[in-house]
């Protein structure tokens, strides 16, 4: 296995690569990462690089170094001094990379305080920043992601369990979610051949200076469907009496039954929608988005009468990653595409882990 034509461990292929993408948003490189040395046997690295989990870059910022603790390579130092002074590069290794093994008395070694040089790496005090994120890779690699997510993102829930079946966000340059609460929708039933527990998500959007103070709540949730009417009924019951400005999602009732039910203006696109206050709010406009799956999204761009702010509200039904992850990466970057203030999401794609612009860049799966 090679990265760039080196050499490199399966956890080097991936972890580099979002390494990289962390240092380019942040400025701290134009381009690039210099690649030295990945898997290999420099006679000046004494064998640690010999089967994998380390790597020798050429940027040396303390930055650089910071990203690197941060995304699960606590051991990572940049050599710049002494007897590098002529082969000044930075050296790190992978926690938790199987293929470590030469190298992993350094992890150890920085653990304790030591600079990973000298017998047993601790020649000397470490000189990294601290404190170390004591992550492994690939919780590094989730931790960039989220720092790279145009969005927070509340989803609580392994992806598959009850709670991950919606998802609440808000554009990082926009405002913040508050109080994220978990509300049962309807219990896990047999009904209708069984159906598993549905949640209702709660926040509160709060807008962030210098745009005039908007604070409201928010919910997103997804109804068990026809064939289970009890638990899709006790579902809209509770639903209802959530307070939320805007509540939506895939609720498997009708649009026009939905604003009977609630009794609130609704917009969307059949069993997908939204609801909308009576008073203080005004609709502007609503774009379909329709890939040609049997999943949608629909924008909503709502103007607060009092102060004028203008919200863009996106309610979208995302297939599960197993069952459709083509489509529900095609519906995930055309909903977010247009770039929506707030999501109200259905269904169960991860998107806590989703880097929402590189998906569209590089048409990645979720
Ligand atoms: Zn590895
Ligand atoms: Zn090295």
């Amino acid at each position: 296995m090679t990265l760039r034509g080196r050499p490199a461990c399966p956890c080097l292929v991936q972890w580099l690569p979002v390494y990289e993408a962390e240092l380019l948003r942040r400025g701290v490189i134009q381009f690039n990462i210099d690649i030295f040395q990945l898997i290999g046997n420099a006679p000046a690295s004494a064998g640690v690089h010999s089967k994998g989990g380390a790597f020798d870059i050429g940027q040396t910022q303390r930055e650089a170094v910071e990203v690197a603790r941060q995304m699960g390579a606590d051991a990572t130092w940049a050599r710049t001094t002494g007897a590098f002074a002529s082969n000044r590069h930075t050296h790190g290794v992978l926690r938790d990379c199987p293929h470590n093994g030469p190298a992993r008395y350094q992890i150890d070694a920085v653990d304790a305080g030591f600079n990973g040089l000298g017998r047993e790496g601790r020649g000397g005090p470490d000189d990294g920043p601290r404190p170390l994120s004591g992550r492994t890779w690939r919780e590094g690699i989730e931790w960039a992601r989220r720092q790279q997510a145009a969005y927070h993102w509340f989803q609580p829930g392994d992806l598959g369990s009850a709670e991950s079946g919606s998802a609440l966000g808000v554009r990082k340059s926009f405002g913040d979610l508050l109080d994220p609460t978990v509300v049962v929708g309807s219990n896990a039933t047999s009904e209708g051949g069984g159906i598993r527990r549905r949640s209702i998500l709660r926040a509160r959007v709060v807008t962030t200076p210098p745009r005039k103070r908007l604070s409201f709540p928010v919910a997103a949730g997804h109804a068990p469907p026809p064939r289970a009417p009890k638990a899709r009924s006790a579902f809209m019951t509770k639903l209802a009496k959530v307070p939320a400005r805007f509540k939506g999602g895939d609720m498997n009732v009708s649009g026009p039954l939905a604003a009977r039910l609630t009794g609130r203006r609704v917009v969307g696109d059949g069993v997908l929608w939204m609801t909308v206050p009576r008073l203080g709010w005004e609709v502007l406009s609503t774009v379909a988005v329709d890939v040609g799956g049997d999943h949608k999204a629909v924008l909503a761009r709502m103007r607060h009468k009092k102060t004028g702010v203008v919200v863009r509200i996106l309610v979208i039904n995302a297939m599960s990653v197993s069952a459709g992850a083509a489509k529900s990466s095609e519906i995930l970057a055309a909903g977010l595409a247009l770039k929506p203030h707030v999501v109200l999401a259905s269904e169960c794609a991860d998107f806590r882990a989703v880097d929402v612009d590189a998906i569209h860049r590089n048409q990645e799966k979720p």
